[in-house]
């Protein structure tokens, strides 16, 4: 895996490509599946040091969007036919909040159901770290996958990325918390951390397998200049774009059924960098629902695409961006991983 990951000659990077496509289209199939991308709020307890909406920045104007904001743009998602959605928020466990996502989930079910998704829009969370209970309210709404990225799985980078009170072991408690409640269970890393070696990139491909991940969200790392990491030196774009699709093609040949999101930090280092995803094994998109009026205010790192088009616009331009990568896209399906299908983890 680590001469994988440190591939930089074409011929070497052409075969790794082709072959990484092989074992998704042979593992996975050839649909890309969408889910609809709610950035519900911007508020946050949390400190990390990489991230643009950290509580300590005070230049963020915070928002958090109503339940009628939050479940129109799940009819949104319905009526582009995208079958499943993502509500992603700053962390915060505070009852109001929890009890506004467990009403927007069930209405959003509810509200969703028709003959092609007999059970309404499937439902991913990432809200991070939250206790049990609030884990267990939200899956018993009917939310049935939830992403929280472990970051980095080398325990000093961890440390040097967050604040004290931010442990590894409590990120580890939490993803063990989704999983016993029976969530599908997301999670993933940055790319192109400082310090990061590739023999922590390879680790972290061995975390995913042992804790059997059933879907990888990662993307590479941009310093935000409004965090104590914005002036931190790192890899040139290029080779930060490049190191990401490795990662994506050694993580699909390693781990074969998950799915893999193609994010939007790699469309913001390179504009055709999400196909490049496609086409390096990964079969997850996330298109942006979230209003555009404020978008800009959940930026988690600088150069976010699509700040400007509504959510209409994002659709035919992503239709054409797939077809473009010669996938089809899965339409009006939830859209779960082989892998959490296979262990009975369909809901
Ligand atoms: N609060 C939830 C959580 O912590 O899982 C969801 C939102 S959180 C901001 C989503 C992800 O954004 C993080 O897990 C992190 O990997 C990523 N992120 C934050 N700052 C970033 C940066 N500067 N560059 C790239 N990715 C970043």
């Amino acid at each position: 895996m680590i001469a994988i990951l440190g591939a930089t000659g074409a011929e070497d990077l052409r075969l790794i490509r082709s072959e990484a496509e092989k074992v998704l289209l042979e593992n996975c199939g050839d649909a890309v599946y969408f889910r609809g991308l709610i950035e519900a709020s911007n508020a946050c307890a949390c400190d990390c040091l990489y991230c643009g909406i950290r509580k300590s920045n005070r230049t963020v104007r915070r928002f958090t969007l109503d339940e009628e904001d939050i479940v129109a743009c799940a009819r949104l998602t319905h009526e582009s036919r995208y079958g499943s959605l993502v509500i992603q928020s700053g962390e915060r466990n505070d009852a109001k909040f929890i009890d506004l996502v467990a009403r927007c989930v069930k209405r959003i079910i509810a509200e969703t159901r028709c003959p092609e998704l007999p059970e309404g829009l499937g439902i991913t969370l990432s809200l991070g770290q939250l206790p049990y209970v609030s884990y267990k309210k939200l899956f018993d709404a009917g939310a049935h996958r939830f992403l929280l990225r472990i970051e980095t799985t080398n325990p000093e980078l961890f440390a040097a990325l967050h604040p004290v009170e931010q442990t590894f072991q409590s990120r580890l408690d939490s993803l063990a918390a989704l999983r016993d409640i029976g969530y599908q269970v997301g999670t993933g890393v940055m790319i192109g951390l400082p310090g990061q070696t590739l023999a922590d990139l390879a680790d972290d491909i061995l975390f995913f397998e042992r804790h059997d991940i059933d879907m990888i969200g990662m993307g590479p790392f941009i310093p935000h200049p409004d965090t104590p990491l914005g002036t931190a030196e790192v890899l040139p774009v290029a080779d930060r774009v490049r190191l990401s699709l490795l990662m994506i093609a050694a993580v699909r040949l390693k781990l074969k059924d998950v799915n893999i999101a193609s994010t939007t930090a790699l469309q913001a280092l390179d504009p055709v960098g999400r196909e490049k995803g496609l086409k390096f094994g990964a079969n997850v998109m996330m298109p942006q629902i979230t209003p555009t009026e404020v978008r800009k205010d959940y930026q988690l790192y600088p150069g976010k695409p699509c700040l400007d088009e509504n959510a209409l616009e994002c659709r035919s331009c992503l239709e054409a961006r797939i077809a473009l990568a010669g996938r089809k896209i899965g339409y009006n399906q939830w859209g779960d991983s082989r892998h959490a299908l296979a262990r009975g983890r369909g809901r």
